[in-house]
């Protein structure tokens, strides 16, 4: 992996790339690493009898297979380093966990708005089951359900709120770079969750590094241990207005 460009994305107001570099964050993602070794839960910050068993690592050794994780190295104010760190999407359904950096999305809302959305399209699947296949019908409600359930997705990703480093606050569609659908999930990697969390309490990023962790995936693109880019279909084109620290101004 090239060091210089393992975090980065277009930014349509510079019309410039912004990138994070990833050589000061290896060395706490490798202690990260021994400590997910080690304990074999994400939660090591507490002694073993206060653990949650839906934290303990075996899931990534499972059917579900391996995750991403993440370091972001920042400075405070007074030029402290603070050391962030999370993990993609949910684990083992869990959002939060203490001495991670939260999802992007409320999850309380997110889970009321999946719950509310399934009272629509339950009623439209078992309607659907009783009808006869590849009828006029059965056609017009698949595509009923298709229509609902775009609409359940537009509102979960009306739920995502994007920060950077020029104190911005952007949706999703509105941070999203290219101008084609956004897939699902977006928001909910390791580098979104971590530049979020750093711009909204003031931090300046310094260096960011992810690697995978667990049993491989199924086309065997991602191995324990290794790192890898920030991902070119949900986080390349949000981490343009992520990375952003407005035009720098070249003096001479
Ligand atoms: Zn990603
Ligand atoms: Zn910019």
């Amino acid at each position: 992996m090239s060091n210089s460009m393992s975090c980065f994305g277009y930014c349509n107001d510079c019309e410039e790339i912004h990138e994070l570099p990833s050589s000061l964050a290896i060395p706490h993602c490798h202690a990260l690493m021994a400590q997910l070794s080690m304990h074999k839960r994400i939660d090591f910050d507490v002694p073993l009898e206060a653990s949650d068993p839906r934290l303990s690592t075996d899931m990534l050794y499972s059917k579900m297979r391996g995750r991403m994780f993440g370091i972001l190295v920042c400075e405070d104010e007074h030029g402290k380093e603070v050391i962030l760190r999370a993990f993609s999407s949910r684990h083992n359904g869990v959002w939060n966990v203490a001495g991670w950096v939260p999802p992007l999305v409320d999850e309380h809302a997110f889970v009321a708005t999946v719950e509310r959305g399934n009272l629509d399209i339950h009623p439209l699947t078992d309607l659907i089951d009783t009808l006869p296949k590849e009828s006029k019908e059965w056609y017009l409600k698949l595509a009923e359900r298709r229509l609902v359930s775009h609409g359940i997705l537009a509102k979960l990703n009306a739920l995502y709120q994007f920060h950077n480093f020029n104190r911005e606050t952007r949706t999703l569609e509105q941070a999203f770079q290219l101008k084609k659908g956004i897939p699902v999930g977006t928001g909910d990697c390791c580098a979104p969750k971590l530049l979020n969390y750093a711009a909204i309490h003031g931090l300046k990023p310094l260096s960011i590094a992810e690697f995978f962790w667990g049993k491989e995936t199924a086309s065997g693109h991602r191995i324990e241990g290794n790192f890898y880019a920030s991902c070119e279909e949900k986080c390349q084109p949000i981490l343009g207005f992520m990375l952003c620290q407005g035009k720098q101004v070249v003096t001479d």
